[in-house]
């Protein structure tokens, strides 16, 4: 099963890619999670990339596109995946429907959360992220079991660079300019499938998995 996650940043996408990985077995691929992990180990790509992110930006169709065509190509890809956060443009559509008809191969579903700006804005300011294993949590909404600390490793947790509310305003911009034009995209492709991602997490995830079946 091949997915990809729709909507706008903060609407959940990253917290319901866990899960649908988890259900399906199948990885969860997220550009930005790569982007950070590059910024992290001070790779060239990181240099590049810290630039476009700090401001807000989208990182350059040439950076993204190849990244996300080689890792789709590995081994653990063979039963599918769940693209998080790509494409965001619709040069990066484009070439991800082409490197995939060249394998005789197409997406499955493109799920789109919807979730209107003002609930973004709270959620993005909530927002606490692991920088050692990229878990994710809301302060009010999704809290961690300690106070501060990632459920998983331990790590004090941190409100991401990009997540502070002039960032934020600007990220929201950039999605409606950029990104939202995909969800007419992946209608015509005849594979948009729309929640509502103001529910809260488990109901968000139920309606999840009726579209894509047990
Ligand atoms: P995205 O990957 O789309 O940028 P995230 O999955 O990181 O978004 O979610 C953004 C923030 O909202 C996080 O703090 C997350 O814990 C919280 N969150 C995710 N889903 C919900 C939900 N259904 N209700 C309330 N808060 C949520
Ligand atoms: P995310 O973690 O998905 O919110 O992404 C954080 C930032 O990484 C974005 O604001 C962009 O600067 C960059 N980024 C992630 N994915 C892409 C992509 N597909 N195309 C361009 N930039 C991206």
């Amino acid at each position: 099963m091949k997915i990809i996650m729709l909507g706008a940043p903060g609407a959940g996408k990253g917290t319901q890619a866990k899960l649908i990985s988890e259900k399906y077995g199948i990885p969860h691929i997220s550009t930005g999670d790569i982007f950070r992990a590059n910024i992290k180990n001070d790779t060239e790509l990181g240099k590049k990339a810290k630039v476009y992110m700090d401001k807000g930006e989208l990182v350059p169709d040439e950076l993204t596109c190849e990244l996300v065509v080689d890792r789709i190509a590995q081994d653990d890809c063979k039963k599918g995946f769940i693209l998080d956060g790509f494409p965001r443009t619709i040069p990066q559509a484009d070439a991800l429907k082409e490197a995939l008809q060249q394998r005789g191969e197409a997406m499955d579903f493109a799920i789109d959360i919807d979730v209107p700006d003002d609930f973004i804005i709270n959620r993005m300011g909530g927002r606490r992220a692991c920088p050692n294993c990229g878990a994710t949590y809301h302060i009010v909404n999704i809290p961690p079991k300690k106070e501060g600390l990632c459920d998983v490793c331990g790590s004090p947790l941190v409100l991401r660079d990009d997540d502070q509310p002039e960032t934020v305003k600007k990220r929201l911009d950039v999605y409606h300019a950029q990104t939202e034009p995909l969800i007419d995209y992946y209608k015509k492709e005849g594979i948009l499938r729309k929640v509502d991602g103001t529910q809260e997490m488990e109901q968000v995830f139920a309606a999840i998995t009726s579209v894509l079946g047990e």
